[in-house]
């Protein structure tokens, strides 16, 4: 939740998910509702993809939203998984293109390794029914796909109880897979004259690896997150603003597979919006 008073009249989520990820929302959908819950900007941060932004920009140009480019990025820092927003660059930026298609090869060989593993806990599920649980043809298919797919086999009582039980990190049926790791991804959004953000630092549960990122060449961190309290993002907002980052946020917004947290819930002013802003205009325009 912010407290900034300067972001009541223009606000801005900088971190949601659609059908072209884990999401539940179709990228149209999603803009609508971001017009619905009155938020003026937005960036949409699909895992490993930048599928959405095909049918997003027409809409959102159509019901006056603004749009900046966004991603979230899967990452490995020392063998722990992190994730890193990029944000500005051009949609067609060949860099970005690249890492994307190098996600696509990691999940599918990371998927299959997953489901070989469900297999031999006594839980078969084929390629086929997870794809059955994905809702775009251009989606990444990750964890919250074969968690769905569980579900419905009866394997589960829940999403959440799958990555519980068995695919949350350390837990029996998850792999890790092939490793792209924080710097060489922080250097490729860079070269996508993009910036690049530290998601959520609140989850990541080593604090040594935080102190080791914030050290890295890093544009922003994401301070305001999901629906946590002020006294949660107060010391990353300290810290973003020690180094002086761009302090970003965003709500993380799932629709249905994260039904506690709406749109909008936490958000950045029109200051910070701007900044984005101009970086990614600047992006297009040398494209
Ligand atoms: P993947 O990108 O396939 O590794 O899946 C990661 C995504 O799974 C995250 O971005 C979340 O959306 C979701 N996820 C991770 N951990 C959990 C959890 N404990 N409960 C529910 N969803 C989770
Ligand atoms: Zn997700
Ligand atoms: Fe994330
Ligand atoms: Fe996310």
């Amino acid at each position: 939740m912010n407290e900034n008073p300067k972001g009541k009249e223009f606000r801005a989520d900088l971190h949601c998910h659609t059908t072209c990820s884990d999401g539940s929302l179709s990228p149209t959908e999603l803009v609508k509702l971001a017009k619905e819950v009155g938020l003026s900007g937005l960036a949409i941060t699909d895992h490993d993809s930048i599928s959405a932004y095909s049918s997003a920009i027409p809409v959102a140009r159509e019901m006056g939203l603004e749009l900046i480019s966004g991603i979230e990025f899967s990452a490995h820092y020392k063998d722990v998984s992190v994730h890193i927003l990029g944000y500005s660059f051009a949609e067609n930026d060949v860099n970005i293109f690249d890492l994307c298609q190098r996600h696509c090869v990691r999940r599918e060989s990371r998927n299959r390794a997953i489901l070989d593993k469900l297999k031999v806990n006594n839980m078969p599920i084929s390629m086929e029914e997870v794809q059955a649980c994905v809702f775009h043809p251009d989606s990444t298919i990750g964890r919250p796909h074969i968690a769905l797919a569980m579900v419905k086999k009866g394997y589960v009582s829940s999403v959440l109880d799958a990555f519980k039980k068995y695919l949350g990190e350390e837990r029996s049926c998850y792999v890790r897979g092939l490793n792209i790791s924080v710097e060489e991804t922080v250097e490729i959004i860079h070269r996508a004259k993009g910036l690049a953000v530290i998601a959520h630092p609140h989850l990541i549960k080593h604090p040594h690896l935080v102190e080791q990122m914030l050290k890295m060449n890093f544009d922003g961190l994401e301070g305001y997150y999901a629906n946590f309290f002020p006294a949660q993002n107060d010391r990353w907002i300290k810290l973003a603003q020690k180094k002086g980052w761009i302090i970003t946020g965003g709500s993380d917004f799932h629709g249905d597979i994260k039904p506690n947290i709406s749109l909008g819930a936490s958000w950045v002013s029109e200051d910070v919006f701007r900044i984005l802003q101009k970086h990614y205009a600047n992006n297009k325009n040398s494209n």
